[in-house]
């Protein structure tokens, strides 16, 4: 079942809806830029994210093949969402579940949790090592 949940970076510039069926599952990757951001994340189509607030305050970086855009706050620093288009997702936005604000953590914490091999690009499996991620 999707639910609404409202996010924000951490100054408060950027707002954000979107729906989320925590049911459906939650990731992790050890890729260069997840890891280091500890991004964790649920993926949606794009027609279920709704930017509320701060088109001006974020600021768009992207890497390598230019296939998602991580999207932070200028003002703060915090990453809010990626989004994207694959041929096999259409366009999604990634979710930092750390950025909802009205998320219960016991709902947070009954999702299921994929890791993600996405340093190897084998997205559909685990690296060996997950701890850390
Ligand atoms: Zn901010």
């Amino acid at each position: 079942m999707k639910k609404t949940y409202h996010g924000s970076c951490h100054c408060g510039a950027v707002r954000f809806a979107c729906d989320i069926g925590l049911a459906q599952g939650t990731s992790k990757c050890n890729c260069s830029i997840c890891s280091k951001g500890r991004f964790w994340k649920a993926v949606i189509k794009a027609d279920a994210f709704r930017l509320l607030q701060g088109a001006d305050a974020l600021s768009d970086y992207h890497f390598g093949r230019d296939i998602i855009h991580h999207m932070f706050c200028s003002r703060c620093g915090i990453k809010t969402f990626g989004h994207g288009q694959t041929k096999e997702l259409g366009e999604f936005y990634g979710i930092n579940l750390a950025c909802l604000d009205d998320a219960p953590p016991a709902e947070l914490m009954a999702a299921p949790l994929q890791y993600q091999d996405g340093k190897n690009n084998k997205w559909e499996s685990s690296p060996a090592e997950t701890r850390q991620l």
